[in-house]
């Protein structure tokens, strides 16, 4: 029929309009009063009464469509044009696109560790922030007036007994209250010390712990474990060290060091000149610590790490200031190279 042509020859082109001038003449070309559509409703009245009655509610059908066609056309070429106009006054305003944001360098860094340990077999696990004064200490082998607490200058709530935990071994040592070996789990959490705050300390920072409970472990494991570890995290170049160290909830114990991220071991200011980074303490748990977890030392063997874990997310992202972690500025670039002196 001569009216959907009409239709299908509007359609086509009023696709091909993109101004709303452009989209007026198209309209006054078809339904104008001199229009195609509207000559056609118009030679209507020259047809006998019969026909009239049949063809007028078709035409009239056929305006009303290619009016919405029209309709339809208008709203797309407006959208466009508030979307244009929009782009060019961002423009003028100097607006940048929208950077989105990203996690925190902490959390990157657990879940990576996460991901290894898991990988490893381990469990994770977490414990409670406010602790009682035993399973922070006693239970790790620190009785009261032992002259370890001197090391971590402890926040309590009520004194003697409730407190801020000072370290995750806190919840190693629920973990070992509560569940029977064989055991491998890790622990992220935060813990609080009466640091005085500086570039390298702070008085809220991160632990990450890990508690390994076998019929046989020795400190091949701890080592081997502490090696896959920084080469997952930093590169198979990564150069560590152990040291002897003294915690009192294993025996013996160690220490790993990292060479320096800023200097590469030549000396600096973040590793203090000795061109070497603490990255945790770790060792063979003590026997004590086995026995009040109900263990037999002589069937069950253990090793336990504490990692710095704030170290490892400042490594990792280069970031050369403590307090960046906790402050409100994220302007640090987490992915620069550049070294400080
Ligand atoms: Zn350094």
């Amino acid at each position: 029929m001569l009216g959907n042509k009409i239709l299908d020859e509007l359609s086509s082109q009023i696709k091909a309009v993109s101004t709303e001038a452009d989209l007026t003449a198209l309209w006054h070309k078809y339904l104008g009063r001199e229009g195609i559509i509207k000559a056609q409703i118009k030679a209507l009245a020259q047809l006998p009464l019969e026909e009239k009655r049949q063809q007028g509610p078709l035409w009239q059908q056929i305006q009303e469509q290619a009016q919405a066609l029209f309709d339809t056309r208008a709203a797309e070429i407006r959208a466009t044009n508030e979307e244009a106009a929009w782009q060019a006054e961002a423009q003028s305003l100097g607006l940048v696109p929208v950077k989105l944001g990203h996690l925190h360098p902490i959390t990157q860094t657990i879940r990576k560790l996460n991901e290894l340990f898991i990988r490893l077999g381990y469990s994770i696990m977490e414990g409670p922030e406010i602790e009682t004064d035993e399973f922070c200490f006693q239970r790790l082998n620190v009785p009261p007036d032992h002259p370890a607490r001197d090391m971590q200058d402890t926040f309590y709530l009520e004194e003697p007994n409730v407190l801020l935990r000072t370290q995750t071994s806190s919840i190693e040592a629920r973990v070992l209250a509560n569940y029977a070996p064989p055991l491998k789990v890790v622990c992220p959490g935060r813990v609080y010390r009466n640091e005085t705050v500086n570039k390298s300390n702070h008085f809220i920072f991160h632990h990450y712990q890990g508690v390994v409970v076998m019929p046989k472990v020795s400190l091949v494991d701890l080592f081997g474990t502490f090696t896959a570890l920084f080469q997952a995290i930093y590169g198979p170049e990564v150069k560590i060290r152990f040291r002897n160290k003294y915690y009192p909830e294993v025996e013996p114990g160690v220490g790993p060091d990292m060479q320096c991220f800023n200097c590469h071991g030549t000396g600096c200011s973040v590793c203090k000149g000795v061109g070497w980074i603490e990255m945790g303490g770790a060792g063979l748990i003590h026997p004590k610590v086995l026995t009040m977890a109900g263990l037999d030392p002589r069937e069950w063997h253990g090793f336990a790490f504490g990692l710095g874990l704030d170290r490892w997310a400042m490594a990792s992202y280069n970031i050369t200031d403590i307090r960046t972690l906790l402050g409100g500025n994220l302007g640090y670039k987490p992915y620069h190279h550049e070294n400080i002196v």
